[in-house]
């Protein structure tokens, strides 16, 4: 599935450089449509808060921890990056940091994207976690249930 979304990001991302590290595979119970949509989400994501010539990363690994078997797939931009304080708030539905750097972008949307991914997560059992630095970066990880 990944190597679809990144083969066809790929042909319309001319201005960013994209990179599958695929060290793992597995299988995981889900809505192919509604999973593959919230891979999209956080990918258009990276692409629009990405200046032209950044780089967006995706790497999958899977972990075994206490809880079980799952892959962690990290999806990294070097773009502009989230401040600390709107880092939980841009999951909440129609809400937009709203600087000037992200006009800088010219990217205009409704913010219900984040909304839409986490829910379709919660469906799934998968964790996301947010990591951002204003200016230098965004990275999501996500943790997702394997079947063993
Ligand atoms: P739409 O869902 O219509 O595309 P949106 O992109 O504004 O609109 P969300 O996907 O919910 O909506 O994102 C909310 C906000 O989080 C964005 O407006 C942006 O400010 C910030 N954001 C999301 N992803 C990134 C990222 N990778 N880098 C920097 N900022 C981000």
């Amino acid at each position: 599935l990944l190597e679809d979304i990144m083969r066809k990001m790929q042909l319309v991302t001319k201005n960013h450089s994209v990179e599958l590290l695929q060290n793992d595979d597995g299988m995981m119970y889900g809505d192919l449509v509604t999973v593959r949509q919230m891979f999209r989400i956080f990918l258009d994501n990276s692409t629009k808060y990405t200046p032209q010539g950044g780089r967006i990363t995706v790497k999958s690994e899977r972990v075994e921890n206490e809880d079980g078997l799952f892959m962690q797939v990290a999806l990294a931009d070097n773009g502009i990056g989230i401040d600390k304080k709107d880092q939980q708030k841009v999951f909440e539905r129609f809400y937009r940091v709203d600087t000037s750097r992200t006009k800088a972008q010219g990217v205009s949307g409704t913010g219900l994207g984040l909304s839409i991914a986490s829910w379709i997560a919660q469906q799934h059992d998968i964790e996301i976690r947010l990591e951002s630095e204003l200016g230098k970066g965004t990275t999501i990880y996500l943790q997702i249930p394997l079947v063993s």
